[in-house]
């Protein structure tokens, strides 16, 4: 050996910052602690922007989030033990979204195993109900592939939430530099193609997908989260102005095309769906959220064309015709298709006038209501005001964040979505306290971009303190809480209901009435203001949107506006 020149060593950590690097990792959420510290160091020290949270529940839903929006997997890195069981809220979360995003846990030294080491746990066995892949690096020399598989499995089909476990005592093995990069290198070359690759498309199901599209009477073209994260907007943009067909987006595919479109079906939601006669669905399940597909909510002789990544999912459902493949291309080939032989619905098409009708109607409706300036506030003037101001903001759309019962229902109707992408709410899990982690996920992934996020005060109390990481890291985000005391709205028991030895105590709904939640930010230096009128609201909307500063506005609601539940009281 060359005494003068020893050969330089590279530890377990380092390496799994090296085939993060390699493997097009560039942002890392996470808590760090034993035994990962020295693994987050390391990351930032090849470039990667390490975001440190306070709890890893919310910088999981970050990860979860950030995939979502790049396309590319969130990264997470947890400590051992209780730092990995508090991540499954963001493994969870991805899954239950088909967002791509990568756990990285450490665990405890495996020759104490079954011991009770520091934080031991069968971490491997506490991830799987949540994860599509995972993968234990026993040794030092099984990083680099333990590393890509993760990577590669997260964006696979249909996105999910992906582990990998590494042991303390394998981050504290070291091999020669020269070693590590061989090993990286071989790993690199056998990644699994066929994982990245999208599914080749069957052509006659696009051809017989066009002909049921041509000939049908009331068609309808629904997308859904996996279309936006697609990126499908261009082709489905050609797609509903070629052929003049009305479109409703789910609530986080409102965007991918402008929720003001003419052929936007969304304020006459249940018309569309209630009358379609063929509906093309595109990246959307047909779960919950669609009412599974099912009368009442869509007539039982309704033939769905589903287009989804997920050969499982068109299985599942059973549709009329189901194509297997990424949305932007199946949109493309069917745009291409139409094309040599195309067909427009028009204005005055009886379907089309039907649902334009139903829009105005409805819109009208719902302005009246808005027009109007009820104080204390109801949900929705200062949703007015909100959807005006954001409407205002030059340069590319802020992304919103939306969470709670009634702030997300009213929101969702009221606040409008430009731009593909642009809207992030509790999904397909109706998952609470996503809030925060998300605005810094979205403030990372789109540095251009303002980040408002409009929810109750419930929601923005699971993670409030994640308001210090938005002031550390000065991000360009607004939180505006709309603080009605409590889950709901505070305390709306019968006085004379309510027995036992406990009923002097606060009701399970309702928190601190008045809370002072601008002040929570003003502790770590961000600026705080409180609105209570729509005057008070303007100017703060204002004076933060233009000064892109991490921001709180605390606006006071009336405890006794919104209903339980929000729109979901017949589960509760
Ligand atoms: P939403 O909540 O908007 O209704 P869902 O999350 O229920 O949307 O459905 C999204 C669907 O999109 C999933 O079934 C997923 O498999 C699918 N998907 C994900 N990525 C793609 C893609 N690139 N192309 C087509 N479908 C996709």
């Amino acid at each position: 050996a060359d005494l003068k020149n020893p050969p330089k060593v590279v530890d377990g950590n380092t390496l799994v910052a090296m085939c993060l690097s390699r493997g097009g990792v560039d942002r890392m959420f996470g808590v760090v602690g034993i035994p990962v510290t020295s693994l987050a160091n390391r990351a930032v020290a090849l470039g990667v922007r390490f975001i440190a949270f306070h709890n890893e529940q919310s910088a999981g839903y970050a990860a979860s989030a950030y995939g979502y929006l790049t396309r590319r997997p969130g990264v997470l890195l947890t400590v051992s033990g209780p730092g990995c069981v508090h991540g499954l809220a963001g493994l969870s979360n991805a899954a239950a979204n088909g967002w791509p995003m990568v756990m990285i846990s450490g665990s405890s030294d495996q020759s104490f195993t079954g011991r009770g080491d520091f934080q031991e746990l069968d971490q491997i066995a506490a991830v799987k109900p949540f994860s599509k892949f995972s993968a234990k690096a026993t040794d030092i020399t099984e990083i680099p592939t333990s590393v890509f598989s993760v990577i590669d499995w997260a964006v696979a089909g249909r996105p999910g939430g992906t582990y990998l476990d590494i042991p303390s005592d394998v981050l504290h093995q070291t091999v020669d530099e020269s070693q590590a990069q061989k090993l990286i290198t071989e790993a690199l070359n056998s990644r699994n193609k066929d994982l990245i690759e999208n599914p080749r498309i069957n052509y006659s199901e696009i051809q017989k997908s066009v002909e049921l599209l041509r000939t049908a009477q009331r068609p309808l073209i629904v997308f859904g989260k996996g279309a936006a994260y697609a990126k499908a907007e261009n082709e489905l943009t050609q797609l509903v102005e070629s052929t003049g067909i009305p479109f409703l987006p789910t609530p986080m595919g409102k965007g991918l095309l402008p929720d003001t479109h003419e052929l936007a079906a969304t304020a006459a939601r249940s018309l569309a769906i209630g009358k379609c006669d063929v509906a093309l669905v595109v990246g959307a399940r047909l779960n919950w959220l669609l009412h599974f597909g099912e009368p009442p909510k869509w007539s039982k002789d309704v033939k769905f064309i589903l287009v989804d990544i997920s050969k499982e999912e068109i299985e599942l459902r059973k549709p009329f015709l189901g194509i297997v493949g990424d949305a932007k291309d199946v949109i493309g080939l069917l745009h291409k298709e139409i094309k040599d032989d195309p067909f427009c619905l028009g204005k005055t098409h009886p379907w089309v006038e039907a649902i334009r009708n139903k829009t105005k109607d409805n819109v009208a409706k719902m302005e009246v209501q808005l027009a109007k300036d009820v104080v204390p506030f109801n949900f929705m003037t200062p949703m007015r005001i909100i959807r005006d101001a954001i409407l205002g903001v030059g340069g590319p759309a802020p992304i919103l964040v939306s969470e709670g019962a009634n702030t997300m229902d009213v929101g969702r109707a009221v606040l409008v979505q430009t731009e593909p992408r642009t809207r992030l709410d509790a999904g397909t899990w109706g998952t609470m306290g996503i809030g925060l982690g998300y605005c810094i996920a979205a403030a990372v992934a789109s540095p251009d971009r303002l980040v408002v996020a409009v929810e109750g005060d419930s929601g923005f109390g699971f993670s409030a303190m994640e308001v210090e990481t938005l002031v550390r890291y000065q991000l360009p985000v607004v939180v505006i809480v709309f603080n009605n005391g409590g889950v709901y709205g505070g305390d709306r028991r019968n006085p004379e209901e309510i027995t036992g030895p406990y009923k002097a105590d606060p009701a399970p709904t309702s928190f601190v009435p008045g809370a002072a939640y601008h002040l929570l930010l003003e502790a770590f230096g961000g600026k705080g203001y409180l609105a209570a009128t729509p005057d008070e609201l303007k100017s703060a909307l204002a004076e933060s949107f233009s000064a892109k500063k991490p921001s709180v506005i605390n606006v006071t609601i009336d405890p006794y506006a919104g209903a339980e539940s929000g729109r979901m009281q017949h589960k509760n």
